[in-house]
């Protein structure tokens, strides 16, 4: 079972994708409604991979992630960034400060999907 940490403050895209993953089988999605309930559940529920909504109501995603990665305890984890703020120079500012993708909502699923296995396969080849 893959298990997957989604830390994201809105209900709706929340619900979308635990309806998305239901239907897949080998996949376990995890959700936290803010920064510090991801940052507590990234050491709790051990994801094998992390999707980062970068606008949260407490601390935001870049700042999660920079502390995730600077944490040996959650370092490995690899994190997605998932953000609305899709404005040149934001991929760039969330692979600089951590993230090991980006992608952007609306969520297309297949091509989420497919990073996540992407990056996946990666950790593993890299053996974390
Ligand atoms: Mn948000």
């Amino acid at each position: 079972m893959i298990r997957l940490l989604y830390v994201e403050d809105n209900d709706d895209n929340a619900f979308m994708l635990q309806m998305r993953f239901e239907m897949l089988e080998g996949y376990e999605l995890h959700v936290a409604v803010n920064g510090k309930a991801g940052i507590e559940a990234a050491r709790t529920v051990r994801p094998d991979l992390i999707l980062m909504d970068i606008g949260l109501p407490d601390i935001d995603g870049l700042e999660v992630t920079r502390q995730l990665k600077a944490d040996a305890d959650t370092r490995t984890i690899p994190i997605i960034a998932v953000t609305a703020h899709a404005m040149m120079g934001d991929r760039e500012k969330a692979l600089a400060t951590g993230c090991d993708e980006f992608d952007t909502k609306p969520v297309d699923f297949d091509r989420l999907l497919g990073k996540i296995e992407a990056c996946l396969r990666l950790c593993q080849r890299s053996g974390r």
